[in-house]
């Protein structure tokens, strides 16, 4: 699950989840730029799964369990 979103202190950003473990990254921006870029990075970090938004994804700890 991916989305943009606002938490009650106020940050804004696009932030990226692993459908196995819950562990997240996330960035400042949003829009489908910033989203392009966080899987780009969590790509090279070993996630794996769907290239967009909607998922699903996994971590590089879950995507090597599996
Ligand atoms: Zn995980």
């Amino acid at each position: 699950m991916t989305g943009m979103l606002t938490t009650d202190d106020g940050w804004t950003g696009t932030v990226l989840v692993c459908d196995g473990c819950g562990r997240t990254r996330r960035t400042s921006a949003t829009g489908m730029f910033a989203w392009d870029l966080l899987w780009e990075q969590a790509d090279h970090a070993g996630w794996t799964g769907s290239g967009r938004p909607p998922g699903p994804h996994h971590c590089g700890t879950c995507a090597s369990s599996e």
